[in-house]
């Protein structure tokens, strides 16, 4: 395969102008006339039309029936063909770890769940996931030579100079991990690993929340709290690949001491233990509760935060006041993120997120918009949960692999084979 960046050799299918036209017909969602393509990406006729004949013969465009608008002269319609090209998505979480089967559109043909990283060798864990790859093809009845790569996602810190896995807070066991080459080995596929708020990022704005907006936030609630960045249309990765940890960013000086030696950092304040044992010291939940954050296992802590929500759920006035008290919390890291990327949308999903959306999201404008210092420059701010559910990571993860291939901006990403 021929190399096109530092530490990269993913075969990009499509050539400047054709992620060009991809991206133009993409975000336009109903599709593009040639014309229109023409208009919109600055081509000549000539050119649109050169790339549209080779992406039809490749499978990659199709070709919708001619619309008559008005006077005007008909338009017949490109939009991507959605089997054109197929993307796995693997996302490595403490608490959940997911592969999907995605198309060229970003939709989700099938997912599997596999074994928690948290328990597993990195070894068994790269196994799980190679042997996955057939079912996931099977399942879907995908032809194999239609995958363009599998992404990776996971927790920071990695490197992805060399697709390292480094030293996770949450994932004990993965110590220095080389993912990337691991799994190519295993696989016979390319791979790209990149941090799980960037695939995230990238996934909204393929396929999600996010879809066509140049500048936005991705914000991850889980036992990691993390976010994804983007600006003027561009991901933001960082010097290393793992920017967006903002575990650290105070929303609560009366808060919880953190190991930083502050109190109230965000990543203290709003994991799912805090939570929890913020509900066992209100006498909402048992001190039984407390044994699962002593015992740092992920899957229990989130089962006794599903015992808190189910409070929420049924109107409990002092697990509402708890919750609502994390809203505000939350809303300050919001506030603070928007302001700081001066961003037009915030999208925010993430296992907690996903059982609490229903307090956070009717708050959250009210209590962000009067910290905001833009005022009325720019569109007003946008929060929405994301669009892409409990596998936005997973599914962000297959979308860096067609970002890679058909996104015009090449990024120095990880990748082997
Ligand atoms: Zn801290």
């Amino acid at each position: 395969m021929r190399p096109l960046r530092r530490g990269t050799n993913l075969s990009r299918v499509a050539g400047f102008n054709e992620s060009v036209v991809i991206d133009a017909i993409r975000r336009a969602g109903d599709g593009l006339s040639r014309v229109e393509i023409s208009e919109q990406t600055g081509l000549s006729a000539q050119t649109v039309s050169n790339i549209v004949r080779r992406m039809l013969e490749s499978g990659l465009l199709r070709e919708g029936n001619r619309v008559t608008q008005g006077l005007g002269k008909p338009r017949t319609p490109l939009t991507l063909h959605p089997d054109g090209r197929y993307a796995i998505g693997v996302h490595l979480d403490p608490l959940v770890a997911t592969a999907v089967l995605v198309n060229l559109r970003g939709e989700v043909a099938t997912h599997l769940k596999l074994p928690s990283p948290a328990n597993a060798q990195p070894a068994e864990m790269l196994d799980a996931i190679a042997s996955a790859i057939p079912q996931l093809l099977t399942q879907a009845g995908i032809a194999p030579d239609l995958v363009a790569g599998i992404g990776l996602a996971a927790p920071g810190p990695i490197n992805i100079t060399t697709g390292t896995i480094l030293d996770p807070p949450h994932l004990p066991l993965w110590r220095d991990v080389s993912v990337v080459e691991g799994l190519a080995e295993r696989s016979g596929l390319p791979v790209v690993l990149d941090k799980d708020v960037v695939a995230a990022a990238v996934g909204e704005r393929w396929t999600g929340a996010t879809l066509g907006q140049a500048n936005s936030l991705f914000l991850y609630l889980s036992t990691g709290i993390g976010v994804g960045a983007a600006v003027d249309d561009t991901i933001i990765r960082g010097a290393s690949g793992n920017a967006g940890d903002i575990g650290h960013l105070v929303v609560d000086p009366r808060g919880p001491e953190c190991e930083c030696g502050l109190r109230g950092c965000l990543g203290v304040t709003l994991s799912p233990s805090a939570l929890v044992q913020r509900a066992v010291a209100a006498r909402l939940l048992s001190g039984a509760h407390l044994d699962a954050v002593r015992s740092g296992d992920p899957a229990r802590i989130d089962e006794s935060l599903a015992a808190l929500c189910a409070l929420v759920d049924g109107g409990d006035a002092g697990a509402c006041e708890l919750i609502e008290a994390s809203a505000r919390q939350l809303a300050k890291a919001v506030t603070t993120l928007a302001n700081m990327m001066d961003t037009d949308v915030v999208a925010i999903g993430g296992p907690t997120w996903m059982r609490l959306r229903n307090v956070y999201l009717p708050l959250l404008d009210g209590l962000v918009r009067p910290g905001l210092v833009r005022g009325n420059a720019g569109k007003p701010l946008t929060i929405v949960g994301t669009a892409l559910g409990d596998d936005v990571i997973a599914i962000g993860a297959a979308c860096l692999v067609l970002d890679h291939e058909f996104a015009p901006a090449v990024t120095a990403i990880a990748l082997a084979h």
